[in-house]
This record gives structure tokens, C-alpha cells and sequence, in this order.
């Protein structure tokens, strides 16, 4: 057995390798445990990071299609080279798994391939193909973050029938796609394949789309959505998906089934704990397979932590990160805190989508009394100049205090907006606060300035 680390890490996510950078810098003697080649999890390597690469590509090449020509700028021999978007998109994930590597190296990190599984005892067993070995640690911490979701009846098959990793790196343009789920990914990855050329159909089983997302902020996206040319289909019962050749057929309760070639299965994730040895080691989970943690990310076994998607809660990298250093901060030093009220989310199509604090829905079901204030990005110049005049800011206040309870922005880089009302709400900033800190001309960001006068009715654009 290896000599005896102080913490050791399972899982190099966002969460996991932030965490062990942080245990590092503390004087911990620490390893992380990764079964991947790649460090960075499901973030680096089939999630955030591949997802924006192929946005961004793919609004380039519709602009450079649909758009350039009303700037004066004529585009001729726009040819699609999916295989070069794809190599693009590999080429940024192997550069950032190169730099968490230098990361980890840097912060002497033990970095150990292989798959973790506990022993108990503060032993862990790590399996490869090269052998099996144990270490030991005085504590553990389990990043092993989450894996995609199914439905009964829908057996993801690698191919026709793809979850979020299989859609980032599909070999052509499917000419018809079926989303099943219209969440967070149904919506980026359905934006990437309409953008290419791909007739994309989203089914959700519920009357709106993105559940938790503000309700007037979700009823314009789908709008702006339609507008695009995505079809949803709402309330829509999925019963089972059949492949044949290339050709799927979707069933559908109540309804004529759909035929397509290709259907990506976005209803959510689960929590990765397969031979994690949880019940060895004594650590709990609730019934959804979530590990329990109490406010120091401590597990139901001594000495055993959990963080990240694994943990339940938002599934978002930045709040994987968070825990993973509020937790490492708490072990060695006692202070630790995350302010979950005011986790910032970004949906990356276009208009992006952002929020920050609560929503009107969570306010009224609280019978907390707000002024809410809101400006369109029409009557923005920036905006309007840039081409971008789809959505709006709005901002929630305390209607007793004006503290800003919440802010939601559907529009052009929304998801760099956003952080002025995180930062604001922090510091327990007024609506009045906002509209009185001068913003710089013409920006974006006089849109948030302008919604936050709004909640006194004093906008003066609108
Ligand atoms: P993960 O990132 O899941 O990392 C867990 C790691 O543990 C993995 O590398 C896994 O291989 C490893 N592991 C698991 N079990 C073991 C074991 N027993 N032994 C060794 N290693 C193990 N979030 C955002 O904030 N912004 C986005 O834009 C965004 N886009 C996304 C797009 C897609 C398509 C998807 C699928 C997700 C996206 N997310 C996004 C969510 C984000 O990826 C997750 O919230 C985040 O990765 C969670 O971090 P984590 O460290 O908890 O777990
Ligand atoms: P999600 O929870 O965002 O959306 C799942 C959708 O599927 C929901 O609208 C749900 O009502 C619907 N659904 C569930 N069962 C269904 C059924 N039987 N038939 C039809 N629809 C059904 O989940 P996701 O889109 O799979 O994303 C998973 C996680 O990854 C999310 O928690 C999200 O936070 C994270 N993620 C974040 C980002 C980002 O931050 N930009 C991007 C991608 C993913």
C-alpha cells in the first residue's frame, strides 16, 4: 500500500480536481482518483466545454449563412466540414485536460488512473487496466459527479438513439431529431443540430419548457425558439423508441408515433455511484441515490465527504467547484460557506438565458412581496446595433426593502450579465443601488441599470 495522504479525492471533475487544488494549497498531502484518461469530468470532456465549442461554431456558421449578407458582407462556398468542427471541438478539451494536468502537477496533486472504490476504513481499492492497488487516507472526498438518465421503454443505444455524450459527437446532421426533454440540454444541443441543418422536434412532458427557469422568462424563449424553427410538442407522454436501419420510431401516449433518424434522451442525470463500495464504507444515500451530506459536506461515515453533482442540488459545474473548495475549507480551517440563494445558471442558446436568486414563481409561492422592473434590449443602442434585440432584464426587489431578491435575463450574453446581479446580490445591494451606479454607454449592461430603475417605474429608455 502507498504511504497514507491526508485527503484523498474520487473523481477529477470540476468539483473533484478544484477541490484537490484547494487541499494542496492547504498543506494537505493529497491524491485524486480518476478512471478517465481525461481529467475534468463530465464538464471538460462531455458536457460544458464541448457543448459552448460546438454553440459557438455552430452560430458562426448560421450567421455567416442566414446574417452576414444584411451587414453588407457577401459570403460565397459556405460549405458545413462537420468532421473539422468536431476536431476543433476535441482539440479545446484535450488542450484544458493538458492544463488541469499542469495543475495538478503544479500544486503536487498525486494524480491516480484508475477506478476508486472504497473499503472502508479510509481505504481505498483503485482498479485499471494495469492492476489493482490500495491507498489510504485520513479523510475521503467523493466527486464521482453524474451520469445521463432514461426513461422505461428508451434504451440509449450509442447511435440513433444518443444521451448528451453520443449528440456531441454525432458523425452527420441528422435530418430530423427528436428531443426528448425540453430542459437545459434538449435546448443547447437541439440549437447546435437546428443550426447545422437538423429538423429538430422537442417533447416534454410537462406544459412548459425548462422547468425552473422564471415562467415569463421560459414562455419568451419558447417563443424566440419557434421563431428559429424548433417544434415543441408539450405535455407530451414519450412511451418507448424503436430503431430500424437509420430510421427511429418515437411512441408517444395518446398520440401518432414520429419517426426520425436520430433522438437524443435529455430528461436529466443521476448520480454516478456504480461499485463505489458506499454501503462498505457506511455512507447513505437518499432514495433518489444522492449521498447525504450534512453543512460541512460531511457523509453519514466519519471522515468520508461528498460534493458536486453527486450530492444532489443544481447540476452545475461553478456549484461543484464551490463545495469542492467550502468543503476543503472547512476541514482545515473550520469556516467554509457557499451562498446556495445566489448560484448564478446560464442556458447557452441564443438569446442565452440567465438567472440569479429567486424567480417570480418561488417569491409568490413564499408570499414574499416584491416590485419587479423590467426593460426590454429593443430599446437598448447596443443592442440594436449589434442585431441582438430579442428578450429582456428583469429584476425582482423586496417590495418593504428594495433588496434585490432576484434577476432574470433572457438576451445576447446574458450569461456575462448575469454576474453584475450575482456580485450586487451578494453585497445585499437595493434595486435603487443598481440604478444609481453609473454603467458605461452603449453596453449591454444599461439594460440591467435600466430594469433595476424600472422597479421604481423611473426607466428612461422604455
Ligand atoms: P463530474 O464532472 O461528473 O466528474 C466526476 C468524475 O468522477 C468523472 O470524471 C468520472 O469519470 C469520475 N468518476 C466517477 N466514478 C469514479 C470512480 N469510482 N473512480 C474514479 N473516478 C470516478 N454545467 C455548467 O455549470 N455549465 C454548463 O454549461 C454545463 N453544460 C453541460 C452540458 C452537458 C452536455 C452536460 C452533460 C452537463 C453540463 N453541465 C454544465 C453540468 C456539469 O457538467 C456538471 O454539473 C459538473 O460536471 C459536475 O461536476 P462534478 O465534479 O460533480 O462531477
Ligand atoms: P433538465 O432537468 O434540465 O431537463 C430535463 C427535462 O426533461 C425537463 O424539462 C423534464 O420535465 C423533461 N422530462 C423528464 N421526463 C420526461 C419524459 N418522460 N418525457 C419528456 N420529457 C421529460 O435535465 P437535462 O437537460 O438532461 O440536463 C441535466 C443537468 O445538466 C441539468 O441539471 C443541468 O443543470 C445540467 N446542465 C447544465 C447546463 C448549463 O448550465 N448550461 C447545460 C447542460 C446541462
Amino acid at each position: 500500500m502507498s504511504d497514507a495522504f491526508d485527503l484523498i479525492v474520487v473523481g477529477a471533475g470540476p468539483g473533484g480536481y478544484v477541490a484537490a487544488i484547494r487541499a494542496a494549497q492547504l498543506g494537505m498531502k493529497t491524491a485524486v482518483i480518476e478512471r478517465e484518461s481525461k481529467l475534468g469530468g463530465t464538464c471538460l470532456r462531455v458536457g460544458c466545454i464541448p457543448s459552448k465549442a460546438l454553440l459557438e461554431s455552430s452560430e458562426l456558421y448560421e450567421k455567416s449563412a442566414k446574417h452576414f449578407a444584411e451587414r453588407g458582407l457577401k459570403v460565397s462556398g459556405l460549405e458545413l466540414d462537420l468532421a473539422q468542427m468536431m476536431k476543433h471541438k476535441d482539440g479545446v478539451v484535450s488542450t484544458l485536460d493538458a492544463g488541469i494536468q499542469g495543475l495538478l502537477k503544479k500544486n503536487r496533486v498525486e494524480r491516480i488512473f484508475g477506478h476508486g472504490q472504497l473499503l472502508g476504513g479510509g481505504k481505498v481499492e483503485v482498479r485499471s487496466n494495469s492492476g489493482t492497488t490500495q491507498i489510504s487516507g485520513k479523510r475521503i472526498l467523493i466527486a464521482t459527479g453524474s451520469v445521463p438518465s432514461s426513461l422505461p421503454g428508451i434504451q440509449p443505444d450509442g447511435d440513433r438513439i444518443g444521451t448528451s455524450t453520443e449528440a456531441l459527437a454525432w458523425p452527420e446532421v441528422p435530418q430530423h431529431l427528436v428531443v426528448i426533454g425540453g430542459g437545459v440540454i434538449g435546448l443547447e444541443l437541439g440549437t447546435v443540430w437546428r443550426r447545422l441543418g437538423a429538423k429538430v422536434t422537442v417533447l416534454e412532458y410537462l406544459p412548459r419548457i425548462m422547468p425552473g427557469i422564471d415562467e415569463q422568462v421560459a414562455a419568451e424563449a419558447r417563443k424566440i425558439f419557434e421563431k428559429q424553427g424548433v417544434v415543441f410538442r408539450l405535455g407530451t407522454k414519450v412511451t418507448g423508441v424503436s430503431v430500424a436501419g437509420t430510421q427511429c420510431t418515437v411512441s408517444i401516449d395518446g398520440a401518432e408515433p414520429l419517426t426520425c433518424d436520430r433522438v437524443l434522451v435529455a430528461v436529466g442525470r443521476r448520480p454516478c455511484t456504480d461499485s463505489l463500495g458506499l454501503e462498505a464504507a457506511g455512507v447513505a444515500t437518499d432514495r433518489r441515490g444522492f449521498i447525504q451530506v450534512n453543512s460541512s459536506y460531511q457523509t453519514t461515515a466519519s471522515g468520508v465527504f461528498a460534493i458536486g453533482d453527486v450530492i444532489g442540488g443544481a447540476m452545475l459545474a461553478h456549484k461543484a467547484e464551490e463545495e469542492g473548495i467550502a468543503c476543503i475549507e472547512k476541514m482545515a480551517t473550520g469556516h467554509g460557506h457557499i451562498n446556495y440563494a445566489i448560484i448564478p445558471a446560464v442556458v447557452y442558446t441564443e438569446p442565452e438565458i440567465a438567472s440569479a436568486g429567486a424567480n417570480e414563481d418561488a417569491l409568490q409561492a413564499a408570499g414574499i412581496k416584491y416590485r419587479a422592473g423590467k426593460f426590454a434590449f429593443a430599446a437598448n443602442g447596443r443592442a440594436r446595433a449589434g442585431g441582438h434585440t430579442d428578450g429582456f432584464v428583469k429584476v425582482l426587489a423586496d417590495e418593504a426593502t428594495d433588496r434585490v431578491l432576484g434577476v432574470h435575463i433572457i438576451g445576447t450574453h446574458a450569461g456575462e450579465l448575469i454576474h453584475e446581479a450575482a456580485v450586487a446580490m451578494q453585497f445585499g445591494a437595493s434595486s435603487e443601488d443598481i440604478a444609481r451606479c453609473c454603467h458605461a454607454h452603449p453596453t449591454l449592461s444599461e439594460a440591467v441599470k435600466e430594469a433595476a430603475m424600472a422597479v421604481d417605474k423611473r426607466a428612461i429608455h422604455s
